[in-house]
């Protein structure tokens, strides 16, 4: 997109990105701003902000706004729900901020484990919480929750993030069954491993991944924004035969109507009393 197009792009209200200040956020960002959303970049690193921010203004002449806040940290995140209440501009919430790590849960400190769910879990939850209320009043906006295909393979890295990333899939498909028809769109994207600061941060070097199965962030953001323009509920850049999700899904649906029953299944052998 050249420098007119981004300037003459049609304003689409404000998106605000958590973990904004590097890797996927932060592509976000400068996509989203291309498309001619107004920006809230959020994280901790205010300096990063700062740049980014400037950067983007001055590429895309959009308004970019920072808010530097510890997500995992109670009053700092209430700063950014109390934005996302007041601030009626906002069309567009990217919960994105997250970590990871790979090692084994057992070998895993349980504190860490935690401050992962208060970041990926509570602060995603609260800030959509805080975001949908006034969608549904202005009777539109949307969501796109980060989530992982850990979300759908626990197996692959630390089962607490798994675990975590399970949730923002499960949560954004009830949201999406909840609120679509009230205008409001909803989108979980399952990235694949992706070239970001992720990896370093969870403690495995990205030079260790087979290059084979590493996306570069930009190609990882844009089939992502793709997906969004189709209106896909769930999006998995690096799945290639989609006929394979698509399949898992029918698979789950047809079975949840099965689900709950008043009698044991026969296998157990149980016999009532
Ligand atoms: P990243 O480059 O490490 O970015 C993480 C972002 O989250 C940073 O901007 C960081 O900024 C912010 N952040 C971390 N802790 C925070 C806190 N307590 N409060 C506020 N912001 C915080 O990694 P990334 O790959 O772009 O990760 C973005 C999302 O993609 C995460 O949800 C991750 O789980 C998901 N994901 C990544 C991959 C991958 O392979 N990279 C694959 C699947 C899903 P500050 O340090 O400035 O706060």
């Amino acid at each position: 997109m050249n420098t007119a197009t981004q300037a003459s792009a049609e304003y689409r209200g404000t998106a605000l990105v958590t973990g904004a200040s590097s890797g996927i956020g932060a592509i976000y960002a400068q996509r989203l701003a291309q498309r001619g959303y107004d920006l809230v970049l959020v994280a901790r690193d205010r300096t990063r902000l700062d740049a980014l921010a400037e950067r983007i203004t001055n590429e895309t002449h959009r308004s970019v706004e920072v808010l530097d806040a510890d997500l995992g940290e109670r009053a700092s995140l209430a700063r950014v729900e109390t934005k996302l209440r007041e601030d009626a501009s906002i069309t567009l919430l990217v919960n994105n901020a997250g970590i990871g790590t790979h090692t084994p849960l057992i070998a895993s400190d349980v504190d860490h484990m935690t401050r992962m769910i208060d970041l990926n879990v509570t602060a995603l939850t609260r800030l959509t919480y805080a975001a949908v209320p006034g969608f549904v009043a202005r009777g539109h906006g949307a969501v796109i929750n980060i989530s992982s295909i850990v979300g759908i393979a626990p197996e692959i890295l630390n089962g607490v993030y798994g675990g975590t990333k399970a949730f923002v899939l499960a949560f954004s498909q009830s949201l999406h069954h909840e609120l679509a028809s009230q205008g409001v769109r909803v989108q979980a994207v399952l990235p694949g491993a992706t070239a970001t600061d992720f990896w370093e941060t969870g403690g495995l070097p990205l030079a260790q991944l087979d290059s084979a199965i590493v996306m570069s962030a930009p190609d990882m953001v844009d089939a992502a924004l793709a997906g969004f323009e189709n209106r896909e509920l769930v999006t998995i850049p690096s799945l290639h035969d989609v006929a394979q999700w698509d399949a898992f899904e029918s698979a789950r649906r047809a079975m949840s109507s099965h689900l709950s029953s008043n009698t044991p299944a026969a296998r157990y052998h149980v016999t009532s009393r």
